[in-house]
């Protein structure tokens, strides 16, 4: 029986001391040192058991307990710090000090048996029983001793349990089992006690064996695996919150930060119904406290079977926060551009109410027939307000363009008659300045383009207008060519000039909004800084591109390139031998309509003469009202009109409501009669709020006489007679 007991005790210290020199040959982490100390300390007690067992006299025997003991007293709080480690719970410095504490304490009084009897009674050696061996009476100081490592033993045992509880994983499992080996010496404490073997304690052994027990397991369970480990560490530490369930929603683990945003989810009875809310929330952001937090989730698979789900809680409260900033500034920008808008229409308004007299009226001049000087003097006035009409437009234009709803309108056009038209338009005022004017257009341009050839004519018109309001002397040229790219033919122009030039530092701001180089130099000058962005972005709607050069005191160019369909193969040849009709200011009557009768609607007694003055030029009857009212009393006295022009801007009784009143008299003639809005608000989006209002169509004021044509032409085609010149 002897030779079984010492040969256990000499297999376990083999093993404690082969874990031993394991342990210490490996690339040990600090979880790992613990288990090495705990495994010196399971050697110690093991050796000191042997010689314990193998004493032949009550001095060796005392000096065996002595190193027993050393090894005794630090096991198990080694073992407490370790296991806490693998359950990822925290043990406290001070808590640290205890368990050192404890240990010195019994430690030293072991250490001083002989000289008190405080641990031991009495201790005396006995040769009788099943072997020689040394026989200690028990104080109570030794029994709190036991009781203190059975409680550590217990601790150890709960928090493995804890652990298995909050995730069932893996690394739950081997820490679980681990732990349960405790239950090996808990049991064996009182067999130990009850002294079964006259001499013999077991306890030391089944100590021996929670060492060995405890590494067999975790690295059965690669509880210590490196890579794990940093797994681990990562998720631990990131930033985001980490929480993996299985397939039936328990959770198996969570990291510090989803700890802390939702600490139910450590409660039992709160976990299932949070984490079936977080699944609710999944790619949405919940509040949590002042917290926005997104919910993602990812399935996980093994060997492609679905075990369960990650979800990821991202922060997004700065996100959040910026978002909500730039809601705001985008709202305030929204609200200052429709102050913009409001003031452009008002302006555009106010101005294009006066400008209709003038143009129309100069334009009703000009078909009466009137010496030449008095002509040549309404022209002007015509031409002057028409450029004073450019300029609204222009600045309309713009806000089209910032906000994106520019339309082309493309069509066939001749390239010759564009290049006669600008001259005819700007040529006379180059002359006037006494500059020369070149033109160079390339024989070998198609004769025939499509495209959106206005707006061409009005880029080209901004570039020559510059280059005459910056040259005093010299010349300015035109040139037009074109070029075969591989994107198709495309139509090329440069305006340079001979005049003051360009800063090179000013150049890069050349194409930004309301932005005049050398403005001190120039303030002299009329313009608005907006022609030059206006002309890049009609380039780039049309799919081309605009450059400058220029050299300060020298002269500017600035060229374009705009793709463009190719009509017909004929080529241009000489430009100034195509066929342009000459422009004698008389407005292009297109037809008559004699038979058509129209009431135009308006609280300004001008518009009324200009209105009427163009209609009658197309032999049309015409009839007038100053006010809705008066449009309602007419219309039903006699239902007689094939359309009304309709001003918007009216007392009392706006254009708009005037019509809906008209549509909601009695009778079929009412609701068809095509009613025609003429209106000086040409802003972006007016003309759809006017056809969404009921209109039937739009014509701005000052009014156009191919535009008013062209609706007379739509609404009442049957009565209309071609003239000879169209
Ligand atoms: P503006 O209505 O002021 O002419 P633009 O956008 O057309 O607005 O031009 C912006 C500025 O670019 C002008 O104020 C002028 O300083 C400069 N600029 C444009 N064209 C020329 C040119 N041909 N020669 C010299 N400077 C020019």
């Amino acid at each position: 029986m002897y030779e079984v007991l010492v040969t256990l005790q000499v297999i376990s210290i083999g093993f404690s001391l082969g874990i031993v020199i394991l342990l210490a040959l490996e690339n040990t982490s600090k979880p790992q040192m613990l288990l090495l100390l705990a495994s010196v300390a399971s050697l110690l007690n093991g050796i000191g058991y042997f010689y314990e067992l193998t004493a032949k006299c009550v001095e060796t025997a005392i000096m065996a307990i002595k190193i027993q003991y050393l090894g005794y007293v630090f096991l198990l709080p080694t073992l407490v710090l370790f296991v806490a480690r693998c359950c990822h719970s925290e043990i406290k410095t001070k808590g640290k000090w205890v368990l050192l504490s404890f240990g010195v304490f019994f430690y030293t009084i072991v250490a001083t048996v002989e000289y008190h009897s405080l641990f031991y009674a009495d201790y005396y050696f006995e040769m009788s029983g099943a072997f020689p061996h040394i026989v200690l009476v028990k104080t109570p100081i030794y029994y709190c001793f036991i009781s203190y490592c059975w409680i550590l033993m217990m601790i150890q045992v709960g928090m493995g349990a804890r652990y298995y509880r909050k995730y069932k994983n893996r690394d739950g499992v081997g820490i679980l089992l681990a732990t349960c080996g405790y239950f090996v010496p808990i049991l064996v404490m009182p067999l130990g006690m009850a002294n079964i073997i006259e001499g013999y304690d077991p306890v030391p052994l089944s100590q021996q064996t929670i060492a060995i027990w405890m590494y067999v397991i975790i690295n059965k369970y690669r509880i210590f695996d490196s890579a794990q480990m940093a797994r681990n560490d990562i998720i631990g530490n990131i930033a985001e919150g980490y929480v993996v369930i299985d397939i039936s929603n328990k959770l198996l683990f969570m990291n510090k930060v989803a700890e802390n945003l939702f600490p139910e989810l450590n409660q039992a009875q709160e976990q299932e119904s949070r984490i079936e809310e977080l699944l609710a929330h999944v790619t949405e952001t919940i509040d949590v406290g002042e917290q926005k937090i997104e919910v993602h989730m990812t399935p996980f698979y093994d060997h492609n079977v679905l075990k369960g789900y990650t979800i990821w809680l991202f922060d997004k409260t700065d996100e959040y926060v910026y978002t909500q900033r730039l809601i705001e500034l985008k709202e305030q920008a929204e609200q200052a551009n429709k102050a913009k808008s409001v003031f452009l229409a008002n302006m555009s308004h106010e101005i294009r109410t006066p400008m209709n007299a003038i143009i129309g009226m100069s334009e009703l001049v000009l078909q009466e027939e009137v010496s030449a000087k008095v002509r040549e003097k309404v022209l002007d006035i015509r031409n002057a307000g028409k450029s004073l009409l450019d300029i609204i437009n222009e600045i309309l234009d713009f806000s089209k363009i910032e906000t994106g709803k520019m339309e082309l309108v493309k069509a066939n056009y001749k390239v010759a008659v564009t290049v006669h038209n600008l001259v005819s338009l700007i040529g006379v005022r180059i002359k006037e300045k006494n500059l020369e004017f070149i033109i160079e257009v390339d024989e070998e341009i198609p004769a025939e383009l499509c495209g959106d050839e206005m707006r061409i004519r009005q880029i080209l018109i901004n570039l020559l207008n510059n280059a005459l309001k910056f040259t005093e002397k010299g010349y300015i040229k035109l040139r037009v060519w074109g070029e075969e790219r591989e994107e198709g033919f495309v139509l090329c122009a440069g305006v340079g000039d001979s005049g003051i030039g360009i800063k090179e530092e000013h150049i890069p701001n050349l194409f930004n909004s309301y932005e005049r180089v050398n403005y001190v130099k120039n303030r002299s000058i009329e313009g608005t800084g907006l022609g030059l962005p206006i002309c890049k972005q009609m380039v780039e709607a049309m799919g081309g591109s605009i450059t400058v050069e220029s050299r300060y005191g020298f002269g500017s160019t600035f060229s374009f390139a705009i793709p463009q369909e190719v009509v017909s193969e004929e080529r241009i040849g000489d430009w100034t031998k195509a066929e342009v009709k000459k422009e004698n200011g008389k407005a292009k009557i297109p037809f008559k309509a004699p038979g058509v009768r129209a009431l135009i609607v308006d609280d300004t007694k001008i518009n009324l003469k200009v209105a009427s003055g163009l209609l009658k030029l197309l032999d049309m009857t015409v009839d007038t009202a100053a006010s809705g009212q008066e449009c309602l009393e007419k219309v039903q006295s006699q239902e007689e009109y094939d359309m009304i022009f309709m001003d918007y801007m009216m007392p009392e009784m706006d254009g708009i409501e005037a019509m809906n009143r008209l549509r909601e008299l009695e009778g079929d003639y009412y609701k068809q009669v095509p009613v025609i809005v003429l209106t000086a608000n040409a802003i972006n989006g007016a003309k759809e709020m006017f056809l969404e209002a009921g209109f039937q169509d739009f014509v701005s004021k000052p009014i156009e006489m191919d535009a008013i044509c062209d609706c007379i032409k739509k609404y009442a085609k049957n009565k209309i007679i071609l003239t000879e010149n169209d």
